[in-house]
């Protein structure tokens, strides 16, 4: 759980990444249109990577084309050049990326084994516990790719706003998907290949995505990457307390009020308001840019809308 006794501007995951030019990204699925969800996480990431000078990056996370809604990665891209978050490279697909996620496959294979375990026979945190790793040959059916995270293994990482975080990733997940049956590359391994070649030195997202962070970072250990610096900043929820997503029919944001949407947006993250009169994006976020004050953002996992 978070450690609310952080110093908020201590970004030290570790000494690596202060010292390399700041890198960061948004990287969206495409499985709807840009909420105001998406748009707090995609600002927070812009801000801080514009108040450090950095280089800003956006890759499509087009990973799961079943779960890909047409037209949405184009959506999306369209909506953020309106709400002036304009990227400064070309934008990286992930269903680009197959023979990159394959060589890390490959690169990790004395750590990983194959499994064939249905749903209903994978453990509580989706942990293959039937020994498919103690098997001597792979079956002949489709397996899923596992990598194997020793027991002793603890992650620990200084999350800017959500602290110091101790996980114990070798009790919590024996073992997790880096490949799937279906033949997708999972979450995980992609994207931690696709950060290592895009640079990316700091990751501002949102919190639900907390707990993914000391898996992605056993994968980059594996494979030697450097770690970025990780901040974590609260999602919105509506009054149910569900995280406002795709899934949840969250409204598309209207591109018409992209200068209030930005407003609101700095609003939740509790940034210094921007006086009147500042009426296109582009000057609204230099100012939010040049006020960029990530310690006012409360740290804590999520904020009612
Ligand atoms: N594509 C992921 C999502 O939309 C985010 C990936 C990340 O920021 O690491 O939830």
């Amino acid at each position: 759980m978070p450690d609310s006794t952080a110093t908020p501007d201590s970004l030290t995951a570790t000494s690596a990444p202060s010292k390399l030019p700041y890198r960061g990204r948004f990287a969206p699925s495409p499985t709807g249109p840009l909420h105001l969800g998406s748009l707090i996480a995609a600002v927070a990431s812009y801000l801080d990577a514009r108040n450090h000078n950095g280089t800003w990056l956006v890759r499509i996370d087009n990973l799961d084309p079943p779960r890909e809604v047409p037209g949405a990665a184009d959506s999306i891209l369209n909506s953020l050049r309106q709400h002036g978050l304009h990227w400064d490279e070309e934008v990286l697909w992930q269903s680009q990326r197959g023979p990159a996620y394959q060589r890390a496959l490959g690169q990790l294979s004395s750590s990983t084994f194959q499994c064939d375990c249905s749903r209903g026979e994978l453990g509580p945190n989706g942990d293959c516990q039937r020994g498919c790793r103690l098997r001597q040959q792979a079956p002949v059916t489709p397996c899923a790719t596992r990598i194997s995270v020793p027991e002793n293994v603890s992650i620990q990482f200084t999350d800017q706003l959500q602290g110091q975080q101790n996980i114990a990733l070798g009790q919590s997940a024996e073992n997790f998907l880096i490949h799937r049956k279906d033949g997708l590359y999972a979450y995980q391994l992609a994207v931690v290949v696709d950060d290592a070649h895009q640079g990316i030195t700091h990751i501002v997202r949102g919190s639900d995505l907390l707990d993914t962070t000391a898996r992605q970072q056993f994968l980059q250990q594996a494979l030697g990457y450097l770690t970025p610096a990780y901040c974590h900043v609260p999602v919105i929820t509506n009054a149910q307390g569900q995280k406002f997503s795709k899934q949840n029919l969250a409204p598309a944001l209207d591109s018409e009020t992209a200068v209030l949407n930005l407003r609101t947006a700095l609003d939740f993250l509790s940034q210094p308001h921007p006086p009147d009169g500042l009426y296109e994006p582009d000057s609204l976020l230099a100012f939010a840019a040049n006020h960029w004050s990530p310690h006012l953002i409360p740290g804590v996992m999520s904020i009612s809308a």
